[in-house]
């Protein structure tokens, strides 16, 4: 009986000092009694040093920290305590085994009080959640890297300008290559401030969405691309479109968005919800490179507003001339 007393007590030693967690037993007056390797091995403090010393004399930090009541709540309460890493997500000084110094790992605490005899203790286990939570960070920074590469507007689920970007600069290259056709259109919302005023932000929303669905579903060929270019502008790349078919696409555009009927808000210049579009054509000459092409449908845009809104206006390189 007492050898094999004996020898399940060296093993619970042997299994104490392997344990890959921090393993401390306080009692009722906060003097600890067990102290295992793990611990003194992130600490830098051996059990010896620490045996029978107040907890919280050891590390004065803890004193009126979440960890001290953990202890005195489960102490008086005789429930078990979990802190929270968020809030807490290193109260002891602990450093990664072996480097005495540099970060704190970050840690995941629980305190279980027990009786033994006429004895109350407490333990307190720590482990060291650093590689999970590094890890969580990095998928959350993937996830953020992913969604700003991303090419679709969270809001509309059509293109979004990066996907408008490359998609246009891609096209004109091809277009200058092979002598091609290109076409862009701009457009943005009739006074749209006005009905997000009336209507609110959230509808606001809901009828961007609405416009984006019904602008990207006019597009009929798969290279042509409807993208939402900024708040309540859009865009549209037409490859092999040239200027008189790019004026018909925006006409059925505008007619259709008209169509819809979505009620404006009453200080809008118009009853129904409209667009106003500006067009471009690539012109291997005069026309031939994206800002170029932006500018001249976004000065037949800023037209078409000036000429009274829900109107399509096409760019003409005499408008150069005169200008
Ligand atoms: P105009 O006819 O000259 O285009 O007038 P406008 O009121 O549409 O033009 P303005 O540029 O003054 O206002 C655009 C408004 O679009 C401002 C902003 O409240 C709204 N807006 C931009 N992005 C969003 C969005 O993502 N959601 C909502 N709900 N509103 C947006
Ligand atoms: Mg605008
Ligand atoms: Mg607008």
């Amino acid at each position: 009986m007492s050898e094999s007393g004996t020898s399940s007590s060296l093993l619970s030693a042997r299994v104490l000092g392997l344990a890959q967690l921090g393993l401390i037993v306080i009692d009722a007056q906060h003097h600890i009694v067990m102290w295992n390797q793990w611990m003194a091995s992130r600490s830098g403090r051996s059990s010896h040093r620490v045996l029978g010393q107040d907890l919280f004399d050891l590390y004065g930090e803890l004193r009126g920290q979440r960890l001290e009541q953990a202890v005195l709540s489960a102490m008086q309460s005789n429930l078990p305590q979990q802190l929270s890493p968020a809030l807490n997500p290193s109260p002891f000084p602990l450093y990664p085994a072996g480097s005495w110094g540099g970060e704190r790992v970050e840690q995941q605490v629980s305190v279980t009080p027990f009786s033994e005899g006429k004895e109350r203790y407490c333990l307190i286990e720590v482990s060291d959640i650093s590689t999970i939570v590094g890890r969580e960070r990095q998928l959350r920074s993937q996830a953020e890297q992913l969604r700003a590469q991303s090419y679709v507007d969270g809001l509309t689920g059509i293109a979004n300008r990066r996907h408008f970007d490359v998609a246009l600069d891609r096209e004109l290259r091809r277009a200058a290559r092979h002598e091609g056709q290109l076409s862009l259109l701009l457009m943005d919302i009739d006074s749209f401030k006005a009905y997000n005023d009336h209507f609110g932000h959230q509808q606001g929303d809901a009828c961007l969405t609405r416009v984006a669905e019904a602008f990207a579903a006019t597009l009929q060929r798969p290279g042509d691309l409807a993208a939402r270019y900024g708040g309540e502008e859009f865009g549209a790349v037409l490859p092999d479109t040239n200027a008189e078919q790019a004026a018909l696409v925006a006409e059925s555009i505008r007619a259709r968005i008209a169509a819809l009927g979505i009620m404006h808000a009453p200080a809008a210049a118009r009853p129904h919800v409209t667009l106003s579009i500006g067009v471009a054509t690539f012109d291997k000459d005069r026309l031939a490179e994206p800002a170029a092409m932006l500018a001249a449908a976004d000065s037949c845009l800023y037209a078409a507003k000036k000429a009274g809104r829900d109107c399509v206006i096409i760019y003409q390189h005499q408008q150069e001339n005169a200008a």
